[in-house]
């Protein structure tokens, strides 16, 4: 089962892909988890990448297709795959697209999680990320057991930079512009499914399941 994420930053993408993964059996692929691992480890890529994340910018297309394909290559996706922000632009989807069709593969579904602007601020400035396994609560909606301590792996709760109020208005701008168009591409391939992200989490998944099928 070929999967992907679609949603503005905060929607709720990361949660249910982890959810989704770990019921199926598929690996979670995450660009955004992928890049921060770069910066952490101080790569070229993670360099570049950086420059562009700060900004609330997309890393452009060239950085992103290649990893991507490289990595949905690999053994472990021999049975599908959640992808958790990728593809974000149409060039994207388009050279994921050709890449399995190359293979004789497609994507299967492309969820869309849906969350109004006005909602994800508010979302955004609540999240918080473990700096060393990349685990993502939230404050109010899903707590530590301990504050800013990480429930899985104990370690430490930070602020995202790119989750400022500042940065969130631009990458919310960045998405209506950029990455949007991919409902209307999903919705034209007959594969788009549209589920409401603003109830529990828990109600997302349930009815991420019911579309997936037990
Ligand atoms: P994305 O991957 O789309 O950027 P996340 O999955 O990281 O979004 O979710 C953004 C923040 O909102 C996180 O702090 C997460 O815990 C919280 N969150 C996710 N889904 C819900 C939901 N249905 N209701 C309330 N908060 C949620
Ligand atoms: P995310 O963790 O998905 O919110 O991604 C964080 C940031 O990483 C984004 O704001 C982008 O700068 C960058 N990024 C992640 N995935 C992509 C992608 N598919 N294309 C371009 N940039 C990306």
């Amino acid at each position: 089962m070929k999967i992907i994420m679609l949603g503005a930053p905060g929607a709720g993408k990361g949660t249910q892909a982890k959810k989704i993964a770990e019921k199926y059996g598929i690996p979670h692929i995450s660009t955004g988890d992928i890049f921060r691992a770069n910066i952490k480890n101080g790569t070229e890529l993670g360099k570049k990448a950086k420059t562009f994340m700060d900004k609330g910018l997309l890393v452009p297309d060239e950085l992103v297709v290649d990893l991507v394909v490289d990595r949905v290559n690999q053994e472990d996706c021999a049975n599908g795959y959640v992808l958790d922000g990728f593809p974000r632009t149409i060039p994207q989807a388009e050279a994921l697209d050709k890449a399995l069709a190359d293979m004789g593969q497609k994507v299967d579904y492309a969820i869309d999680v849906d969350v109004p602007d006005e909602n994800i601020v508010k979302r955004m400035s609540g999240r918080r990320a473990c700096v060393d396994c990349g685990a993502t609560y939230h404050i109010v909606y899903a707590p530590t057991k301990e504050e800013n301590v990480c429930d899985k792996c104990q370690g430490e709760l930070i602020l995202r930079d790119d989750d400022k109020p500042e940065t969130v208005q631009k990458r919310l701008n960045v998405y209506h512009e950029q990455t949007q168009p991919l409902i209307d591409y999903y919705t034209e391939k007959k594969i788009l499914a549209k589920v409401d992200g603003t109830t529990d989490i828990e109600v997302v998944f349930d009815t991420i399941v019911k579309i997936l099928g037990a």
